[in-house]
């Protein structure tokens, strides 16, 4: 990182460069993103959003005024915000048989159009993964069925969304979610044939050491393809004792028994808690909306949590998460979006530098130094990416009032 900056100490400085921003584009960066338990780019764990996702599976009996859940999730999604003021999007993994029904392509068509994201869950939820275990009925797909199964989905999804407007940021259906999380490597090479940029069907953090400190930040595979993994839930903060990030498994199943809504909601929160305290991996929550539908009311499958309790638990850890300032709730393809260009927080909670306010303030010392200056090159907020620990101390002196630390322009040339 050091050999990309260099600081230069003036004491004149041209007027022109006080109002002009010297900062230059970034080159694009390749899709080559190392494993890791820390956020990139080198950004402290305290300075990045904490991105939660909620990823919606299936969608199959969910359709406008059949008290659908996917009805319900977008109706809802409406009255909220995150933090930053931005308006608060998920992602539906579809599976695109149910497209025979056209209340759900309706319902599907809303979604998208009121900017959530699409994303493909194959045409017959087949489970096409490697056999685990004796018995296992999984169909160990070959590339060419692979390709077959995500190109079908791919094509119809497409074609709805294709010229449907709205405000989604990324109009091409770009990431996948295997059926059962059901893969093998075969799958991967067919994502890449397919022009898939993500996907979201691996798990990984059921080690007992493992926790929400040191759970893998997204990262890219040999093939290039982005995986957003599924990190299970911790039970009671005990490392050892996991339930996979699922409303179904946490309802269902967790020691043998389903969890009541005071119960699943303890759960989010507590695991949301320790992912915002410790390294901040995208907290990424799959679930499906046809368990908000009143068409599973009463399923044996959730014994101690109705319809509408599910529903209270989602919306009130949708509305906990969202009074953290440092909370954005984003769709799946905005997190590769950011891990392509990954920008710090430029909000002032947990410990941000915020140049914005600090700028103002070194504003009242020009009268004090005379013709000295200090100047910050906020207008793009990736600078922030590069605020080396020299420059943060000199940052934090000229913030706490420690007028010497002003006496000096400085500016940062980017290589
Ligand atoms: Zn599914």
């Amino acid at each position: 990182m050091k050999n990309k900056i260099s600081i230069k100490l003036l004491s004149i400085i041209p007027t022109f460069l006080l109002s002009t921003s010297l900062l230059v584009s970034m080159p694009v960066q390749a899709d080559t993103q190392a494993y890791s338990t820390s956020p990139p780019s080198g950004l402290a764990a305290n300075k990045v959003p904490m991105f939660v996702s909620f990823g919606f599976d299936d969608n199959g009996i969910a359709g406008i005024g059949s008290d659908g859940g996917m009805d319900w999730i977008i109706k809802l999604l409406k009255t909220k915000k995150n933090p930053d003021g931005s308006p608060v999007h998920v992602t539906f993994f579809n599976t695109t048989k149910y497209m025979a029904e056209p209340n759900v392509t309706e319902t599907w068509k809303a979604a998208y159009r009121e900017g959530h994201e699409i994303g493909n869950h194959t045409v017959l939820h087949e489970k096409g993964g490697k056999k685990q275990y004796d018995g296992d009925t999984a169909l160990n797909f070959s590339v060419e069925q692979w390709k077959q199964k995500i190109n079908s989905a791919q094509r119809s999804l497409k074609q709805m969304v294709s010229g449907l407007g709205g405000n989604n940021e990324n109009p091409n259906v770009i990431g996948f979610r295997a059926p059962y999380l059901s893969y093998n490597e075969n799958m991967f090479k067919a994502l890449k044939a397919s022009g898939m940029v993500y996907d979201t069907s691996m798990q990984e953090g059921w080690a007992s050491n493992a926790n929400n400190k040191n759970y893998p930040w997204p990262y890219t595979l040999p093939t290039g393809i982005w995986e957003l993994n599924v990190a299970p839930f911790v039970i009671d903060n005990n490392h050892s004792n996991k339930v996979t990030g699922f409303d179904y498994n946490m309802w269902h199943n967790v020691w043998g028994k389903n969890l009541n809504k005071a119960e699943s909601l303890k759960l989010l929160i507590q695991n949301f808690d320790a992912r915002l305290a410790g390294n901040r991996a995208p907290f990424m929550l799959g679930a499906h909306t046809d368990y908000y539908d009143s068409t599973y009311e009463g399923s044996a499958d959730f014994s101690r949590i109705e319809v509408s309790q599910r529903r209270e638990v989602i919306e009130g850890f949708i509305d906990y998460v969202l009074e953290q300032p440092d909370v954005r709730i984003v769709p799946f393809n905005n997190i590769v979006k950011w891990m392509r260009n990954p920008v710090a927080l430029s909000g002032g909670s947990s410990g941000v530098l915020d140049l914005d306010a600090m700028a103002t303030k070194v504003n009242t010392y020009q009268e004090d130094v005379g013709n000295n200056y200090w100047k910050y090159f906020t207008q793009r907020s990736w600078a922030h990416r590069f605020l080396s620990k020299e420059l943060e101390s000199v940052a934090t002196d000229l913030w706490n009032g420690n007028k010497s630390s002003v006496t000096l322009v400085m500016i940062l040339i980017f290589n």
